[in-house]
Order: C-alpha cells, then sequence, then structure tokens
C-alpha cells in the first residue's frame, strides 16, 4: 500500500548530537505518509522527543535532512512549518482563556477576527470543549486541558500534528478514554498524526504503523499487527508486548528453520530471524498466549518431544479475564502463560506442581 503513496514526510540520514560527541539520533531514515497514525515508540532516551522537536522546528539535525512535502525543513523556522504540537505538559498560556490559546496560533498568522473566532469555536467543538471557552486553564482538569491543547493544534488546519506523550499525566481510566478520542478524532479528521510514546500497548492499540526506537535508531517501522507478529530483532520481540525467552544453543539451520537446545536438554524448533550459525548462544522467543496446557486427555496421545517445555509452577496472577500462571524452568528466567478464565482448573494449581507446555513451530523465533 505505502509503495504507491508519496511520502508527506521524509526524513533522510538525519543525525543529531547535542554536545557534539554523542549522537542520540543516528543515521535516522524515516517515511512518514499523508493520513497515518504513526507512533515513534521506544524506551526513556531512545531519541524519540529529539526527532519530533526536529520535525517541529525546536531542534536541528546535525546531519541529514528533513523534508516536508517539496520544503526542505531544516532552515524552516517552527511557525512557518504548518504542523501543530501537543506537548505532555500541555503548555497552555497561564494568563490566558481557553479561547486565547487556541486563538494564539491564528493570532500569530495574522488571521482576520471573524474568521478566527470561527475557528476557534469548530476547534474547541472538535474537542468538546466549547463550553469553556473563557475558563482560565487553571481551572480545568487535567484531561480537560490536554484537550485544549489539542485544539489549539488543530486550529490552523495543519498538514500534520505531532504529539509528545500526550496522555502520559492523566490516569489509567482517562488516558484509555482519550486514546479512542483521539483515534476517533484521526480518523474524522484524515490528518496526519505523529504520536510519540513509550507505552507499548498505546502504541499498539491507537496505530496505523508503529516505529521502535532504540538507541537513536529506529529497529523496525510496521504495521502494527506486523510488528508484533513477527518482530525482526530480539529488541522489537521483547519491547512490543511480552515473551517467553528461552537461551539456549542453536543446534541445526535449515533455511530458515533451526533448532535450539536448551541447558535441561529440551529442543526448541522455530524460525530464525537474522544471520545465525550453528553453535550460536541464542534466544528462543514465544508469546505467552501460544503457549498452551496440553488439552487434557491428551496423556495417552504420542508425546511430542520438540517444542514442549516441562516447567513449574511459580505461582498464579489472576487478571480477571485470565489467569497468569508462572512458570520455572531450570536455568532460564521465569516465564508465564496465560489461561482463560473458562479453563480456571489451573487457579488450583499449586507452586512446584509440573507444567507441560507446547506451542507450534510457527510461533517460536529465534534472535541472537
Ligand atoms: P526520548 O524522547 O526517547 O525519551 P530524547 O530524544 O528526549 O529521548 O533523548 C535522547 C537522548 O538525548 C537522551 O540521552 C537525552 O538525555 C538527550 N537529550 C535530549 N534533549 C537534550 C538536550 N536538550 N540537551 C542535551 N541532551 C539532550
Ligand atoms: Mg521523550
Amino acid at each position: 500500500m505505502n509503495d504507491v503513496r508519496q511520502p508527506i514526510v521524509r526524513f533522510r540520514q538525519v543525525g543529531k548530537s547535542y554536545d557534539g560527541i554523542t549522537r542520540v539520533v543516528e543515521a535516522l531514515d524515516l517515511d512518514i505518509y499523508e493520513g497515518e497514525f504513526l507512533s515513534l515508540l521506544g524506551p526513556s532516551g531512545s531519541g524519540k522527543t529529539t526527532c519530533l522537536m526536529m520535525l517541529a522546528g525546536f531542534e536541528s539535525p546535525t546531519e541529514g535532512e528533513i523534508w516536508l512535502g517539496d520544503t526542505l525543513l531544516n532552515t524552516t523556522p517552527p511557525h512557518k512549518r504548518d504542523i501543530g504540537m501537543v506537548f505532555q505538559s500541555y503548555a497552555l498560556f497561564p494568563h490566558m482563556t481557553v479561547a486565547q490559546n487556541v486563538a494564539y496560533a491564528l493570532t500569530v498568522r495574522r488571521v482576520a477576527s471573524a474568521e478566527k473566532a470561527a475557528a476557534v469555536k469548530r476547534a474547541l467543538d472538535m474537542v468538546r470543549m466549547s463550553e469553556f471557552a473563557n475558563r482560565l486553564p487553571k481551572s480545568l482538569s487535567g484531561g480537560q486541558q490536554q484537550r485544549v491543547a489539542l485544539a489549539r493544534a488543530l486550529v490552523f488546519n495543519p498538514r500534520l500534528v505531532l504529539m509528545d506523550e500526550p496522555l502520559g499525566a492523566l490516569d489509567k481510566r482517562l488516558r484509555e478514554h482519550m486514546q479512542v478520542e483521539l483515534k476517533d478524532l484521526h480518523s474524522k479528521l484524515g490528518l496526519t498524526f505523529v504520536y510519540v510514546t513509550h507505552d507499548q500497548s498505546e502504541a499498539l492499540t491507537m496505530s496505523d504503523r508503529v516505529a521502535v526506537f532504540d538507541a537513536g535508531r529506529i529497529q523496525q517501522i510496521d504495521r502494527v499487527d506486523s510488528l508484533y507478529e513477527t518482530p525482526g530483532n530480539g529488541i522489537v520481540a521483547n519491547f512490543v508486548g511480552d515473551n517467553n525467552v528461552f537461551v539456549g544453543r542453536l543446534l541445526s539451520l535449515d533455511g530458515e528453520r533451526g533448532e535450539v537446545g536448551l541447558p535441561d536438554g529440551g529442543v526448541l524448533a522455530g524460525r530464525v530471524v537474522g544471520e545465525l550459525h550453528v553453535g550460536d548462544t541464542v534466544r528462543a522467543c514465544v508469546r505467552p498466549e501460544r503457549m498452551v496446557l496440553p488439552p487434557s486427555g491428551a496423556a495417552c496421545a504420542p508425546a511430542p518431544s520438540i517444542n514442549v517445555v516441562r516447567a513449574r509452577t511459580a505461582g498464579t496472577l489472576y487478571f480477571g479475564d485470565h489467569v497468569r500462571v508462572r512458570f520455572a524452568l531450570h536455568g532460564q528466567e521465569n516465564g508465564f502463560v496465560k489461561v482463560p478464565l473458562g479453563d480456571a482448573g489451573w487457579v488450583q494449581g499449586h507452586a512446584g506442581d509440573e507444567l507441560v507446555l507446547q506451542f507450534a513451530e510457527r510461533h517460536l523465533r529465534i534472535f541472537s
């Protein structure tokens, strides 16, 4: 789909150093497509905000180019970029009313007052804050202030809306509510959203595509389902979603299929990702929801020898809609499986009980 569309933003070999020594963003190439909801996801310090600030014009690249359409942005000042920005801290002007805050970008752009009033009303309607137009920010809740900040970013019909952890200061319930609102607003307006977050579930639920950042580089950029199902390396696999990780040695390699020997003698087979050699120490990863307890009565079926993990129950965690059964395996970090409540026989499992788990070969990915 993406190959026929023209990107609206292009980062080309962009690097950034604040101190002239270390690069916090390195050789970054990134295409952003018109109308998409793209998230930049990664741990704290991985360079997400720096990228957003370079796009908004509050920081400049040390090397490389950033293009918005046909305009080279490197030397374009922020207010000429046609980009709306929402900060985590809201950054509303405390002495201005809600309406004046939202009008600010239009005042700076010398928009005539009748047109300005109409645009402010439209933007406040969009975020359902019209009735608060004459209030001061300090009389609003955090969620309401964030809505005003959003209206302020949308009011001048920007080509691009950037948001840096905009929901970070809200409590969980309100955050989840706002995630749905933002997603709805995005599809209604058809604007291009670039959204920074360190919260992988937030990135997965809201975005069309996610760019996973680590140490100033994009590790993978993909549609959310591909990112989850086919992570391109161990960093992505472990940052996006949960994983059970088994460390072992690569015993054999046949095309993309590899077999991993575990210290306890078990053998796991799956798909090798990246360049690996027989004898390498590897990490075999499988999602918790892909590991199952064999169906009851399976005792009489011939026991498969590959992709069976014989572990010990280490405890259970009750999640309301499912139970997580934690397991311990000699020489490995503890893992867990998700058991739907319908099968909650497992709630009665005792710590130390043997737990036999299995999974299909296609669900195991082997990384360096
Ligand atoms: P993220 O948003 O992913 O948490 P940042 O882009 O804020 O990451 O930061 C990346 C790195 O750059 C961090 O090591 C951070 O300390 C450093 N950094 C960010 N902003 C500045 C700045 N204004 N001056 C110096 N170093 C900075
Ligand atoms: Mg940041």
